[in-house]
């Protein structure tokens, strides 16, 4: 059997740390085996998906040396490899399900199925919702149908039992059937959902090993019986543990950067990262802290996955990612760091602002130095104003984060867009609103246009400077969180918050 692995990202937001993992360990097993990694983009959630996310997955992973033989990019004897081209493929599948009598069309309303849930709840019945709950006597299925009725397809599942999965590292893992709903396959735009697109194109594209992280075990039985009714040979399952923050939550961007971006913009090295990436709940034989991708792949062995969970601790990988830097001699060392950020590129993008307000040369390297920095500390009472307190800025601020982390397009004119928009529905002016984020960005207000600084560091510095400053001005309390939340929900929608002054 020839052994084909598949890393199977959505483009959706930034690249994540988690698919990076995840990809490292794909690729290993098929390069050990001899056989071929694939990357496939799952994007049939299309108002999420975008094309740049898309190019931020292929440009982070080849950043980081992970390598696929098959792609949406570079094609193969399976393409397309981009679930969104394949659309055809999935309703035909569906299509044969429905004529088996494994799925059905699904007329039920969105009300009807909060209906058919409460009344679960009021039965005290603790099980998710199946066929015989759903399906409607024939005539009605008629009318509706003939109405013009919007439907979906929905898979059928066993009302109760034992749903046996066999795992590669986890063995034999018994999950209840009463918990696995009747669950859609195609959608009414005629998508399909995950589990639909993902266990057909890993059949068409002849994977023979799904590695993936371990939040996707409860889908393995819905899996499992497509697989069934279609009659295919299911690839061999394996789930890898999660990677967590240090308090051992699941890694999350509140806690811990998961951009790969963000690595790449505080210049780690991609040694440094696939190496630690590699050591998360996997060791070298030898036990070696230090090892390069040739020498994992060499060594690799899939059953030496430890199942607790990996912490993901940016300590340690600056420690790790130091004794590679350490390695490079001076002309590596010098390379690397003009591809960092010492290149013609983008000192371009800095010295147009900065040449207007120097008076010596000897003056640049001083007042951009926020530009070639990752995030450097600030005080809080850098961020004093006679007008604004520090609570009122922070607010401010969270509202500036959370309007980034949304930004599709990251330029300066985007940026400035969110300021006015916080500056209107808080009553004040974009100047107040953008002191704190000067501050944050630059260390201090004396600095050119915050915009502009903002485009050229990039989104990653950028919120993590912000994030930085929100926590020097005090932090955001859960309690606190949730009211600034239903602020910014009005924001969002366009309204002036309550008591703002909006003379
Ligand atoms: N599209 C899924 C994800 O975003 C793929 C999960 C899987 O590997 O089956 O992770």
């Amino acid at each position: 059997m020839t052994v084909r692995t598949r890393v199977a990202p959505s483009p959706t937001g930034d690249p994540h740390v988690g698919t990076a993992y995840i990809a490292l360990f794909n690729m290993c097993f098929a390069r050990q085996h001899g056989g071929q990694f694939i990357l496939r983009i799952e994007d049939t959630d299309q108002t999420r998906s975008t094309a740049e996310s898309e190019q931020m997955i292929f440009d982070s992973m080849r950043w980081l040396g992970l390598e696929w033989d098959e792609g949406p990019d570079i094609g193969g004897p399976h393409a397309p490899y981009r679930q969104s081209e394949r659309g055809a493929i999935y309703s035909r599948y569906a299509e044969e399900l429905v004529e088996k009598g494994h799925a059905f069309r699904c007329y039920r309303t969105g009300e009807e199925l909060d209906a058919l849930r409460e009344d679960l709840k009021a039965r005290g019945v603790q099980r998710a919702l199946k066929p015989s709950d759903l399906e409607l006597p024939a005539d009605e299925v008629e009318r509706r149908h003939a109405a013009g009725a919007s439907y979906v397809i929905r898979m059928r599942v066993p009302e109760e039992g034992r749903c046996d999965i066999s795992d590669l590292l986890r063995g034999n893992l018994e999950l209840d059937w009463a918990q696995v709903d009747a669950q859609i396959l195609l959608k009414s735009d005629g998508m399909p959902t995950y589990h639909l697109a993902n266990v057909v194109d890993d059949h068409l594209m002849e994977i023979s090993h799904v590695i993936r992280g371990e939040e996707w075990i409860n889908s393995a039985p819905k899996h499992k019986l497509l697989y069934e009714y279609f009659g295919w040979q299911m690839p061999v399952l394996c789930h890898m543990p999660l990677l967590r923050n240090p308090d051992k939550s699941k890694l999350s961007k509140r806690k811990n950067p998961t951009s790969i971006n963000f690595y790449r913009r505080m210049g780690y090295l991609p040694q440094g990262l696939t190496n630690y990436l590699g050591r998360m709940g996997w060791s070298m034989p030898d036990e070696s802290e230090k090892f390069s991708l040739e020498q994992m792949i060499a060594s690799f062995d899939i059953s030496r996955v430890s199942l607790g969970g990996p912490v993901f601790d940016v300590e340690k990988l600056s420690w790790l990612n130091g004794l590679w830097l350490r390695e490079l001699d001076d002309e590596a060392f010098l390379s690397t760091l003009m591809e960092w950020a010492f290149n013609r590129d983008y000192v371009m993008q800095v010295l147009p602002h900065l040449r207007g307000r120097v008076e010596t040369l000897s003056q640049v390297a001083e007042r951009g130095s926020f530009c070639f920095t990752g995030v450097p500390p600030v005080n809080a009472s850098a961020f004093d104003h006679d007008k604004f307190s520090h609570d009122q800025m922070r607010e401010w601020l969270q509202y500036f984060l959370w309007a980034l982390e949304t930004l599709r397009h990251w330029n300066r004119d985007a940026i400035f867009a969110e300021a006015q928009r916080i500056a209107a529905a808080t009553g004040v002016k974009v100047k107040d609103v953008l002191h704190p984020v000067f501050v944050a960005i630059a260390g201090t207000t004396a600095s050119f246009s915050v915009v502009d600084s903002m485009e050229i560091i990039g989104s990653d510095l950028s919120r993590a400077r912000i994030r930085q400053a929100i926590e020097v001005l005090g932090g955001v309390s859960k309690k606190q969180a949730k009211k600034l939340e239903k602020n910014w929900q009005r924001i969002e929608q366009g309204l002036p918050l309550d008591g703002a002054d909006t003379e």
